[in-house]
Order: structure tokens, then sequence, then C-alpha cells
């Protein structure tokens, strides 16, 4: 194989109760991601996208997340990688998590896969921490596996595939501004009550439980944030009105995704999905605030081939 195309997917992280471990792939937004082989060892980078997204490898993810690779084997040849980008930047839904990540993903296909999952998210985590300035897995890793991932741990990297209920979805509003993952991650208190630490943790450990036993309501409890959204949600237009208004539709959870600006909803019914997101919409669109907004279906297989020769 000399030349490979990827559709890597959008995510969204953290789910309330899982901040930096929790992450679900998403259907749809994502990146068009083409690597091919070329003669010279070298890697080059064209950026197609009207973000201003730098195509030096050392500034790009995916050219840093491909060095992390290369580091870790011996080629003849060297890459040529165009990106696509089907997600803005800095808004919430894994921008740059899914060009490291389905970079590295069609580079080790073109190698004949020497590397495994766990090693792909290994090499990913260094564009995310090239941009967010710490390690974290919670993008990459729900890209890699698909479906819904707990990151127990990114010193040995260690990720766990959660079930995905079938009737689970996903609805997305994501206010037209840009917010840095490094300036949210600012806002965040490094020191918590032991009290709010409990309370979450029997947040994560109820929420694990209700994909094992679809239980919607146990799930609308524990989808709760009681440590970073306080913080978090006055960065966001409209936050609570947006809750508030999808909790009226039905939402089983919402909550802010990843770093945000993207607010999620969580639904079982695309009936729901749609009358959240008609709603949602409209509560922006009377205040002109310009907005992207999409349902997703939770994707259970992650970066998918769309061609290769
Ligand atoms: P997101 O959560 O959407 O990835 P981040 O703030 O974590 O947002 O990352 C966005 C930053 O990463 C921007 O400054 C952007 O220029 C930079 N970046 C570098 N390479 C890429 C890439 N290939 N795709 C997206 N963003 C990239």
């Amino acid at each position: 194989m000399d030349s490979i195309k990827v559709f890597s997917p959008g995510s969204i992280t953290n789910l309330s109760c899982g901040y930096d471990i929790l992450g679900v792939c998403l259907q749809n937004r994502g990146d068009e991601i083409t690597v091919k082989k070329i003669d010279k060892k070298e890697i080059i980078i064209n950026s197609n996208d009207d973000y201003n997204i730098s195509e030096d490898i050392n500034k790009n993810v995916a050219g840093i997340a491909a060095q992390a690779l290369l580091k870790n084997t011996k080629t003849k040849f060297g890459f040529e990688i165009e990106i696509k980008k089907g997600i803005k930047p800095g808004s919430g839904i894994g921008s740059s998590a899914a060009s490291s990540a389905g970079t590295v993903f069609a580079i080790n296909q073109l190698l004949d896969s020497p590397f495994s999952q766990m090693d792909l998210i290994k090499f990913s985590m260094e564009g995310e921490k090239f941009v967010s300035g710490t390690y974290h897995a919670d993008n990459v890793a729900p890209i890699i596996l698909g479906g819904i991932t707990l990151v127990r741990s990114i010193d040995e990297i260690d990720v766990i595939k959660l079930p995905s209920p079938k009737s689970l979805e996903v609805i997305i509003i994501r206010p037209n501004i840009e917010i840095k993952t490094s300036d949210s991650r600012k806002v965040v208190k490094n020191k918590i009550k032991i009290e709010k630490m409990v309370q979450q943790s029997a947040n994560l450990g109820s929420f694990v439980s209700s994909l094992y036993t679809e239980d919607y309501g146990l799930m609308s409890k524990s989808v709760v944030d009681v440590i970073v959204e306080p913080n978090r949600r006055i960065l966001i237009p409209e936050f609570d009105k947006i809750k508030e208004i999808s909790k009226e539709d039905g939402a089983i959870a919402v909550g802010i995704s990843g770093s945000g600006p993207s607010i999620f909803s969580l639904s079982n019914n695309s009936t729901v999905s749609e009358k959240i997101l008609k709603s949602v919409t409209n509560h922006y669109e009377k205040l002109n605030i310009s907005y992207d907004g999409f349902i997703s279906k939770v994707n259970s297989t992650g970066i998918k081939i769309i061609e290769s020769n």
C-alpha cells in the first residue's frame, strides 16, 4: 500500500463525570486525511482549511504525532500528509485529536500495522501535549478504539472500551467562538474538597454502570459535573439556558463537551434529539449567536479507511 485516505472523526470528552478520562467517538464531523509514501525520507504536511493551521511538522499535531511514531521504526521512505479539516480548532470536539490520531492510524496502515492501538494513542498524545500543555488521551482514545472509552492510565497506556447503548445519541451545539484547551484548563482548580471528589467518583461509577444496564434514569443522575463545569460554564454563551431548554425537551443529560464551547446533550430517542436541536438552535438564532449544531449516534468503529492503493 502506497497511499491511504481515512476519515478521522470528532469526539466529545469528559461527559461531565469523567474529566480527562471519558470520551465518545462521533459519527459526523471529522478530518479527511490522505497519507502517501514519498521517496525522500521527510514529512510534508499540506493542510487544506480556513483556520490558518501551520504546515510546519513541529507545529501541526499531525507532524508531531507522525514523528513520535517514526522514532519507533525504521523506514526508507517519507510521508506526505494532506489534511482536509472538518472540525474547527478549539471547538471542544477534538479537532487536534482527529488530525493526530488519523495521521498515525494511516501511517501504521502504510507500514503494515506494526503498532498496537495503545501505541497509536501514545503517539497521538504527543500532539495533544503540544497544543494543550498536558498529556491526555480522552479524545484520541475513542477515535482509535471507537465507541465510548475510559482512560485508566496514560503512564502505561491503558484504555477500556465501554459498551455503547444502541439508542444513545449525542446532540451538539457549538457557539461560534474559539476556546483554546490550554486557556480552558486554566479555570480548572488544582485543589478540590474531598466531598466533591467523593460525589464525582460516585457519578463516574454509576455512569459506567448505566452503560452496561442501559439505565437512562441512572445515566441522567450520573452525568453531572460538580468540579469543572461550575468554573467553565461562564466561558460559554448561554450555557445555563441551553441546559435548561435541552432538559425541558427531554435530554438525559447536558454538559460541556471537552473544554468547550461545544455543549452536548444525550438522548435515547431520535425525535427527542431533533426537538432539542431545534430548540437550542432557535435560542442562539434569537440572540444572533452563530453556531453549528448536529446530532450524532455513537460511532462504534472509530477511524474509517475511505480508500487505499
Ligand atoms: P481542539 O480541542 O479543537 O483540538 P485545541 O485548543 O486542543 O482544540 O487545539 C487547537 C489548537 O491546535 C489550535 O491552536 C491549532 O492551531 C492547533 N493545531 C495544530 N495542528 C492542528 C491540527 N492538525 N488540527 C487542529 N488544530 C491544530
